[in-house]
């Protein structure tokens, strides 16, 4: 019978998504495994215009290079009242500053000048099965709203000026907490759907 391969190579080397993955596909057989471990490395252009482009750029940079299925994920920040700003600008927008605090203020300013706190955190995983695969991807929400002001210094990014609609502040939460509620643990839970039953 041949054999199933459960390598997956995950296009970051962002350590809290690589944990997260692995977390999460590890129970269900699959080895998580970084650029760094496979001595590859690629920084495409994330010029997409949309999370779920910018997601297959980065797994298309990769599957051309590694003899394994490539996972990718775009993620970030949408204000309501700012149509969905920063969103694929998250990161972006914080280099603008010195530091993410002052990020996270400015952006929360922003955000009270257009009259809504209301947000949401967004994630899509694309999914390259080999190089001549049709992409596949899976999006996961987190819905909440902005903090006036930052709590705690848990996780990272914007985290610290979010709360959750079931009341979590990522900043003050544990992995655990977040990991639970995450948009990008609800994009992951689908993808691990589609690979239990592939
Ligand atoms: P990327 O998906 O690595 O391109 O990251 C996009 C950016 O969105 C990050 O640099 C953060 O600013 C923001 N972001 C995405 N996910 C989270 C999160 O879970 N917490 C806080 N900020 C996040």
């Amino acid at each position: 019978m041949e054999q199933l391969r459960k390598e997956i190579l995950l296009a970051t080397n962002n350590e809290h998504k690589l944990k997260e993955y692995r977390q999460m596909l590890a129970p269900l057989g699959y080895i998580i495994e970084c650029p760094k471990d496979l001595n590859v490395d690629s920084n495409p252009e994330e010029d997409g215009t949309t999370f779920k482009e910018n997601a297959y750029i980065k797994a298309k940079a990769f599957i051309e290079r590694v003899n394994r299925p490539v996972i990718a994920d775009d993620s970030g920040l949408e204000v309501e009242s700012l149509n969905g700003f920063p969103g694929i600008f998250s990161s972006r927008f914080a280099e603008k500053f010195s530091s993410y605090k002052e990020a996270q203020q400015a952006l929360v300013k922003l955000a009270k000048e257009s009259g809504s706190l209301k947000a949401r955190f967004v994630c899509t995983i694309c999914y390259l099965e080999n190089i001549n695969a049709r992409p596949l991807f899976f999006e996961g929400e987190c819905r909440g709203t902005l903090l006036e002001k930052p709590l705690g210094n848990n996780g990272f990014g914007y985290d610290p000026i979010f709360q959750c609609e079931n009341g979590l502040c990522f900043g003050l939460a544990s992995e655990e907490e977040k990991n639970k509620v995450s948009h990008r643990y609800n994009a992951i839970v689908k993808l691990a759907t589609f690979l239990k039953i592939s």
